[in-house]
């Protein structure tokens, strides 16, 4: 192939070859552990380091199933190899873990996803790893905090709990002057709304869980990266013992397939809703990079190809009760964590205490709550909402 397909051709297409499974469209589901080889010859041949991580040889290493799932994924990503792991959390973690060892530094970003503080936190300073927060509006001016030590940029744009958008490419342009690896969760935006490795990021990381999954029913994480980083992440992943059972594999190259009309109507549908909840007397301010209104919205426009559905809102004043009967007997946004599948979601959310390089307020003060805008008719969900507002203001004593 002489030039790189688009995005929507990649998904529709990328992933193992049919003529090489009978015709099959989709892949076989293979469950295996042991893999038998018919001669000792063989078996001695699939051990070649050079070869190692292609072969079908032992479960834990894949299968042609989950090979089908890393090409798609590599393709789409325009990365140079993909990885599987059992959950976004241990993407994020075994890539910090293989690109830090002890006494190295890392910078990441104050609007991470909880966890991923937490291994920061927790995990990283026993491997004799530190770590520094920065505020994720620093753009290039992040080189005033590279150490002799630091390997590692992590960001997350825009941060999944409060949505603030960062300038990757002038992140990236620092850190490769520095010599520094850009790491980069991009499960908010996936794939087909930011390339993270034409905007400069080393590795791409996706929860898989959410909008390549899909619907709500797998757990998977991935990796995909550069040739020049691909072995050292490769062994990692390996020596771990991170793996993908086939089933799910085979959930997440199926949610794959339909990405791209799902994220267009999730970004339709999102915008609706959230325009709508801007006209809102309940709310302050709805945090969300795809509204004009939002501080990210300039940096967003340049280097996004589009919003996926998962947005901020904060609303005005009201006891925590009232946003509680609110969100209660909502009947269309279920009360979940996660995101990404076809049904919205409604949860309240508490970032203050996970920052330490910046300080968190709801806007206006009030409770704050996050939606994830499913595939639903957005006039439905306008409705149940108006219907909330109503409960809220019944809760908080208004009219
Ligand atoms: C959900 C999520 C993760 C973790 O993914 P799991 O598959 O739930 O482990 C990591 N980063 C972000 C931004 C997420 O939303």
């Amino acid at each position: 192939m002489t030039t790189r397909q688009s995005i929507d051709t990649l998904l529709t297409h990328s992933g193992g070859n049919p003529s090489e499974r009978h015709g099959a469209v989709n892949p076989p589901v293979y469950h295996a552990s042991t893999i038998l080889f018919p001669t000792v010859a063989t078996y001695e041949r699939s051990r070649n380091p050079a070869t190692r991580f292609d072969v079908v040889r032992y479960g834990q290493l894949g299968t042609p199933t989950t090979f089908a799932l890393e090409e798609a994924i590599a393709a789409v990503e325009g990365g140079y190899r993909a990885m599987l792991l059992p959950s976004g959390l241990a993407a994020v973690t075994t890539a910090l873990d293989a690109l830090t060892q002890h006494g190295d530094h890392v910078l990441m970003v104050d609007t991470a996803y909880a966890s991923t503080r937490k291994f920061c936190d927790g995990t990283l300073p026993r491997r004799g790893v530190r770590t520094t927060y920065y505020d994720p509006s620093i753009g290039a001016d992040i080189r005033t905090l590279f150490q002799p030590e630091t390997r590692v940029v992590f960001v997350e744009s825009p941060g999944s709990m409060t949505f603030e958008v960062q300038d990757v490419p002038a992140i990236a342009g620092a850190a490769h002057d520095a010599g520094i690896v850009v790491v980069m969760d991009n499960t908010w935006a996936s794939p087909y709304f930011f390339p993270a490795l034409a905007r400069g990021v080393d590795v791409s990381i996706q929860a898989a869980t959410k909008y390549i999954g899909g619907h709500s029913d797998v757990m998977l994480g991935t990796i995909t990266t550069t040739e020049a980083l691909y072995e050292r992440l490769r062994s990692a992943v390996a020596e771990l013992g991170n793996c993908v059972g086939g089933d799910d594999a085979y959930l997440a190259l199926r949610g794959l397939r339909t990405l791209g009309v799902r994220m267009d109507r999730h970004y339709r549908n999102a915008l609706e809703v959230a325009q709508w909840l801007c006209t809102r007397p309940e709310v302050a301010r709805v945090h969300y990079p795809a509204l004009a209104s939002d501080p990210g919205h300039a940096v967003w426009a340049r280097d996004f190809t589009g919003a996926s559905s998962l947005f901020g809102v904060s609303l005005a004043p009201v006891p925590k009760a009232a946003m509680e009967a609110m969100l209660d007997a909502l009947e269309l946004f279920g009360k979940g964590v996660s995101f990404g599948g076809f049904e919205s979601l409604a949860i309240p959310m508490h970032p203050a205490p996970y920052r330490t390089a910046t300080q968190w307020q709801s806007a206006g003060g009030g409770p704050y709550i996050r939606l994830h805008i499913g595939l639903e008719d957005p006039a439905d969900l306008v409705a149940d909402l108006e219907r909330g507002f109503g409960r809220l203001r019944a809760a908080a004593g208004g009219s």
